[in-house]
């Protein structure tokens, strides 16, 4: 789960993380009224879960209040597009009007998790302001990596250490390992995926000031984070995503694919893509119904597949286990009939009660390929898509 810049600053200054002052706003006349109190001179800032704000029009740095009040105009209300987000943006319901920082340098400094190391890992740069995906492809001796220890993080020498590194002058090094150290706390303490200043900024005035706050939620540990779950924004997640999550099934939607796959179990899935991508016709999700999934979930995730418009058959791929087929079956036609989906399918079912599966989906009406074996599914897809380009 994304947190809002805004609701991220707040937990970096319970940290003792320093960030500018900010109020946030829903109104233009708000954002005018904030900018008085904060002396006039102030970046107006959109609050969308998404980076790239700055190059796509979200931040403006203004001279006064009536200047914050109609940057906040042009953006409240209104879909922000960076090239974080899909082509028709994430909307913009709040800004947050800060006091503005004055920069001489711009630093990056992450805590994220290492798969490959099965650790923490605090990630710098001097190449801070920018993308750090492009700093990491073209220049990634310019990123400092230091692993941390899971049970005991890093010790403070070794973010003194890190702080030098990221060329801190000598009289910043303590102040800046205080925020490494911190950043790490929030990290921890709020069960975190990504915990990330980018820009962190130097001031002109020798400061050092968090100027953007990041944080991502690990979704499955939420339920001991009430008071986190709570910050959540669902407008701002994409609509299929968010049905699948309310679903309780794994989505991720693929660009360029046309079989939307329908599978229990993500190893499963995974080798079902593989196959369908092998076989020249690209999929256009990774779906998992879960082992226990029942009739409803299914129905739900035939109805998200179909409601994909990229997707022009369907491959159906379930090893009955836990979940029986003639459940996946009957959830199916369900979510055929809901969705009133003409769509061919190509159903591969075996394991528990495959053959009342079977069965389900053959007086069902519905127009149906059975496969005896996942051998002969790319030819039996390939063979059920119209041409390239024909309308469904
Ligand atoms: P992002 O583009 O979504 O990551 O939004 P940021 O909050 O990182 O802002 C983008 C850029 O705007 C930063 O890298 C800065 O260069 C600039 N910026 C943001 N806030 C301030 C500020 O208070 N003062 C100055 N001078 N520049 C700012
Ligand atoms: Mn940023």
């Amino acid at each position: 789960m994304k947190l809002h810049e805004y609701q991220a600053k707040e937990i970096f200054a319970r940290y003792g993380i320093p960030v500018a002052r900010s109020e946030i706003a829903s109104t233009p006349a708000e954002a005018k009224s904030a900018a008085e109190r904060l002396g006039g001179k102030v970046v107006v800032k959109a609050q969308v879960h998404a980076g790239g704000r700055g190059k796509a029009g979200g931040v403006k740095l203004v001279a006064n209040a009536a200047e914050a009040e109609s940057a906040a105009a042009g953006m409240l209300g209104r879909n922000l597009v960076t090239h974080q987000t899909t082509a028709r943006g994430v909307p913009v319901r709040k800004v947050l009007i800060a006091e503005t920082t004055p920069i001489a340098t711009e630093l990056y400094l992450a805590v994220t998790v290492d798969g490959d190391a099965r650790a923490p890992v605090i990630m710098g740069s001097r190449a801070g302001g920018m993308d750090i995906e492009t700093v990491a492809a073209e220049h990634p001796e310019r990123i400092i990596r230091v692993k941390a220890d899971p049970s005991y993080g890093i010790w403070p020498y070794g973010a003194r250490d890190m702080a030098r590194a990221l060329g801190f002058p000598p009289k910043l090094v303590r102040e800046a390992a205080d925020l490494i150290l911190n950043l790490y706390r929030v990290f921890v303490d709020n069960d975190c995926t990504l915990a990330e200043i980018n820009p962190l900024v130097i001031t002109t005035d020798g400061r050092v000031v968090a100027v953007d706050s990041k944080l991502n939620i690990e979704d499955d540990a939420l339920f001991r984070h009430a008071d986190l779950k709570a910050l959540a924004d669902p407008e701002q997640q994409d609509e299929l995503q968010r049905r699948a999550e309310a679903a309780g099934v794994k989505y991720v939607k693929l660009e360029n694919g046309r079989v939307g796959c329908m599978v229990n179990g993500a190893g499963l899935a995974m080798a079902t893509m593989d196959i369908t991508e092998k076989a020249g016709t690209p999929p256009a999700n990774f779906l998992d119904v879960g082992g226990s999934a029942n009739e409803d979930r299914i129905a739900e995730a035939f109805k998200l597949l179909v409601s994909d418009a990229d997707v022009r058959a369907i491959f159906v791929n379930i090893f009955g286990g836990i979940l029986r087929c003639d459940i996946a079956a009957r959830g199916v036609v369900q979510g055929a009939r809901e969705s009133g989906s003409r769509l061919h399918i190509v159903a591969l079912l075996r394991g528990t009660n495959a053959e009342d599966g079977r069965r389900i989906l053959a007086d069902s009406g519905l127009k149906v390929t059975f496969l005896d074996d996942l051998s002969q599914a790319g030819a039996a897809v390939a063979a059920t898509l119209p041409a390239q380009g024909a309308r469904r």
